[in-house]
């Protein structure tokens, strides 16, 4: 199964993955993978891996701050306040 590896932000619980990181399983059942059978639209066979929306997260990092999105709404915020 293809694998997102990414950093986890202990604070906010957000996995932020790194799209430059992303593992390939390389098996023709699976949805995400580039030697998948079919095309990822118009694949209807009940034997590939469908039913995962994402690929599975791999955290290879862990930060114990919030993720930019997070900071970003925050600052954001405090604008809406001030
Ligand atoms: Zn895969
Ligand atoms: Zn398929
Ligand atoms: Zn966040």
């Amino acid at each position: 199964m293809c694998h997102n590896d990414g950093r986890y932000h202990t604070i906010c619980g957000h996995f932020i993955p790194m799209s430059t990181r992303q593992q390939d399983c390389l098996r023709p059942d699976c949805l995400f993978s580039r030697r998948h059978a079919h095309s990822a639209a118009m694949c209807k066979a009940t034997g590939c891996h469908r039913l995962m929306t994402v690929p599975q997260r791999n955290p290879i990092r862990i930060s114990e701050t919030k993720c930019a999105d997070c900071i970003m709404r925050e600052r954001e915020g405090m604008v809406g306040i001030i």
